[in-house]
């Protein structure tokens, strides 16, 4: 609200803060600043200003002129090692001063609209994986799984990490090392759904700053190397009413109509939300048998083969119940990863789907493509040229996102496959 702006503008002149950063992400999920003068503030959150789109991957699908337009409700000040400063989200408008069609935080908040007109509210986090490596490109440590210094040496990095991310506003969960030589983890808690998507997309860039600062590479690829595990982006959805209840427990094993019908969405469009999260070929490297990523869509309970898990419900936790899709990973837009899981979880519900019957306790790293089809589990897409001839005949996706934002994600796909580094040998 103008008032709101009203007071942001005094807090920065009070605190005599010279600039303010303007933070956007384009819709590969790159993350993008400009910086201005902080007493002019207010008059960009009135009428934003321009920056150069063709520079930022934007080619001139309506004209290459955007205009950044600040989101107040993210506002916040940072403290640097040369003094404060301003930050915050903003949306990307065209010339016209509507949404630009490309702008991933206006299609988050198209769907959160759409949630909210189903009296839903929805919450999700996510869980960043990524590898640290030396500037050599050597493992950072040999460590496994909840390892411990001195085996571990990433425990100094992930508390520096929180910290960070606790100082942005980003509320980080549960911090391990992860099963890979040098890979970590940080999970973050359950947010309103278009903060987690702002909150992965700062937490990616608070590890990728941290690891510049401390001489290491952070790579949040989903496949930095054949052989050990990929980095997944994991991400968890409950939908509550206004009141806050939690709509997905009920009587069905713990799930609840609605929560049966989510589930139904994200495994009847789950070649489609590949088509579109998938920006490397690394991808299709990580959906691959025996690193916990999934190949099939398929769903359970505690089962890490199937792509969607719903953690056990134990009685008194029903408040909890929540539902994870475990096939998306970092190679594009964090926010595009949100905007395809919880469209495809709402039009689940939204076509009362019928959920079918749960993979009890299979173990999909030795399910055979034919086996999964006599039982009617779609495979993943298995590489760039498929997921992109799924994305090209997508109504479901054409309808979520828009023909011009599928065009251009077809675009970059295919200057991916042409030019992307594949992951190295072990
Ligand atoms: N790294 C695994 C993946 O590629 C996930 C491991 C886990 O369950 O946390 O999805
Ligand atoms: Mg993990
Ligand atoms: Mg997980």
């Amino acid at each position: 609200t103008a008032e709101e702006v009203a007071q942001q503008q005094k807090l920065l002149k009070d605190e005599n803060i010279p600039y303010f950063q303007f933070h956007f992400s384009n819709y590969t999920g790159r993350m993008h600043c400009m910086e201005e003068a902080a007493d002019l503030y207010q008059n960009f959150s009135k009428s934003g200003f321009g920056v150069d789109g063709s520079s930022i991957g934007f080619l001139s699908i309506t004209a290459s002129d955007l205009t950044v337009m600040p989101d107040p409700a993210t506002f916040r000040i940072g403290n640097g090692p040369d003094g404060k400063f301003g930050y915050g989200w903003s949306f990307l408008h065209g010339l016209d001063n509507q949404p630009h069609p490309l702008c991933v935080r206006s299609a988050m908040r198209r769907v959160v609209e759409k949630a909210n007109r189903m009296g839903f509210v929805p919450e999700m986090f996510g869980e960043l994986e990524f590898y640290l490596f030396n500037r050599d490109g050597s493992y950072m440590d040999t460590a496994s799984y909840t390892s411990l210094p001195p085996e571990d040496k990433g425990l100094i990095y992930r508390h520096r990490l929180g910290r960070m991310m606790l100082e942005a506003g980003v509320q980080p969960k549960r911090l391990h090392h992860e099963c890979g030589p040098g890979q970590n983890e940080i999970e973050l808690k359950f947010q309103p759904a278009m903060k987690n998507a702002d909150d992965m997309l700062r937490g990616m860039w608070l590890a990728k700053l941290l690891a510049d600062e401390m001489n290491l590479v952070c790579d949040f690829n989903p496949k930095p190397r054949l052989g050990i595990a990929g980095n997944g982006l994991h991400e968890h959805t409950i939908l509550r009413n206004a009141e806050g209840r939690n709509l997905f427990s009920g009587p069905h094993e713990g799930l609840s109509d609605i929560g049966l019908q989510y589930i139904a969405g994200l495994l009847k469009y789950a070649r489609d939300i590949a088509a579109v999260f998938a920006m490397s070929d690394q991808t299709f490297e990580r959906l691959k048998p025996g690193f916990e990523a999934p190949i099939f869509a398929a769903w359970d309970f505690a089962n890490r083969s199937a792509m969607v898990r719903v953690p056990k419900i134990l009685p008194g936790t029903e408040d909890k119940t929540r539902i994870e899709f475990r096939a998306g990973d970092g190679s594009g837009s964090p926010h595009l990863l949100s905007v395809m899981i919880l469209g495809a979880g709402l039009k689940g519900i939204e076509e009362h789907l019928t959920c079918p019957p749960r993979s009890a306790e299979r173990d999909f790293d030795h399910v055979t493509k034919e086996e999964a089809a006599a039982m009617g589990i779609d495979m993943l897409p298995t590489t760039m040229p498929e997921a992109i001839e799924v994305l090209r005949n997508s109504a479901f996706c054409r309808e979520l996102l828009g023909q011009p934002l599928v065009d251009a994600l077809i675009r970059k796909k295919q200057a991916a496959m042409a030019g992307a580094a594949a992951p190295q040998k072990h």
